[in-house]
């Protein structure tokens, strides 16, 4: 007779044999075709394998790929993600001026103006004081600071009037008066700097019509403009940061240097995810920007257009030397479209440097076309005196 709770205990040790376990087994078995996971169609599946893709499959992540060129807004050339992981990481590990400075010295070129002028004055400060730190820094000169911040709004409001009285009695009053009020407003921080400005800046549209004269509505913008902020004053930097840690302020100077996803056409209006629609900017321009429309921003930042054929340069030199992933091999032609029609065709730029690659409509020819270019046959550096900078940078960057 059978010991029912011995053939219990035989049957789950059969379980338990690996040949035995078919039902578990089976849904794992990727060479049953009815049990097998659904995998990618075989012509995505050969996409990826041509493309020879370490990347995730996000159109956003492929663009950020292109890793280290010039901002096409402001021109300062961008970090990647990784790069600020380990500028981060390497802060961590010593609070001291000296580490700081050797820590920071080779991203220099990355960091925008505001941000270079910060590091010089601590790297001159740090030579007295190479165990003091970065925080150290900022706090001891957070009150001449705030001094240069006040003395700096004063100025700019003198010549705010003066303009303002050269226009009209009218405006000339208006503005005395508006100066007036925002002088006797207590500026105890950045943010009180920042209100003020932004008030004066709403002040001066809202006047266009006494201003009369679109020369002088300009010039009264761009002073104001200019009043500080953290972003275009060092005094301003500093006293905002003054207070924090050295590694917030250490990671704040590059932070806004990475490289983000600006979408040409905003997604509000219908823009798509699409690498047609994107430009690799950074992270200043791309906040800075937020909702102005690529026509206006264009006219008001003139220097964009220069930019955005040093990006295109940049990106087309790596796709010459197949430096990026294929997906990339048409990006700067693809561009094209959505940034002529968002800027209502001021913003143009010339790919004529770009070589001709296969891509998906000349796969066929792949072949042939790759025997058809050896080695030598690479067209020598036409490239600006700064391309070399740039490559030795990257090497840096990845050491
Ligand atoms: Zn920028």
């Amino acid at each position: 007779m059978i010991n029912p709770i011995n053939n219990f205990s035989l049957n789950y040790s059969q379980l338990l044999q690996p040949q035995n376990r078919i039902k578990t087994e089976a849904k794992q078995d990727l060479t049953n075709p009815i049990t097998r996971p659904k995998l990618p169609q075989p012509t995505t599946m050969m996409a990826l394998l041509y493309n020879n893709i370490s990347f995730t499959g996000h159109r956003e992540d492929l663009v950020r790929s292109i890793g280290h060129v010039s901002c096409p807004c402001c021109g300062t050339k961008m970090l990647t993600n990784n790069d600020m992981e380990k500028i981060t990481k390497d802060l961590s590990k010593e609070d001291t001026a000296e580490h700081y400075i050797n820590t920071l010295h080779p991203y220099e070129e990355y960091m925008h103006k505001t941000e270079k002028d910060v590091f010089h004055k601590f790297e001159q400060w740090g030579k007295e004081n190479p165990k003091g730190t970065l925080s150290n820094f900022l706090a001891e000169n957070r009150e001449s600071s705030m001094k240069a911040c006040k003395a700096k709004q004063s100025e700019t409001f003198a010549k705010i009037n003066s303009i303002a009285s050269s226009i009209s009695p009218q405006a000339g009053e208006k503005f005395a008066n508006l100066t007036k009020v925002y002088s006797n407003t207590p500026i105890n921080n950045e943010e009180d700097m920042k209100t003020v400005r932004k008030n004066i800046l709403s002040d001066i549209k809202t006047s266009k019509s006494i201003i009369n004269s679109e020369e002088k509505f300009k010039e009264l913008k761009t002073l104001a403009d200019n009043l500080p902020t953290s972003k275009n004053n060092t005094d301003a930097f500093i006293v905002r940061y003054a207070g924090k840690s050295s590694e917030k302020i250490g990671t704040r100077l590059l932070k806004l240097s990475v490289g983000t996803i600006e979408h040409v056409k905003p997604q509000a209006d219908g823009g798509r995810d699409r690498i047609e629609n994107y430009l690799l900017e950074c992270g200043e321009c791309n906040h800075t920007r937020g909702d102005v429309s690529l026509k206006d921003w264009v006219e008001e930042h003139p220097e964009m257009k220069e930019n955005t054929q040093k990006y295109f340069d940049e990106v087309i030199e790596k796709i010459n030397n197949n430096e990026l992933d294929k997906g990339l091999d048409n990006y700067p032609n693809a561009v094209k479209g959505a940034l002529k029609e968002q800027s209502k065709g001021t913003l143009t730029y010339d790919t004529s440097a770009l070589k001709p690659k296969e891509n998906e409509n000349t796969k066929n020819s792949e072949n042939t076309e790759k025997t058809d270019k050896p080695e030598g046959s690479k067209k020598p550096q036409t490239h600006k005196p700064h391309k070399p900078h740039h490559h030795s940078h990257r090497l840096n960057l990845a050491a």
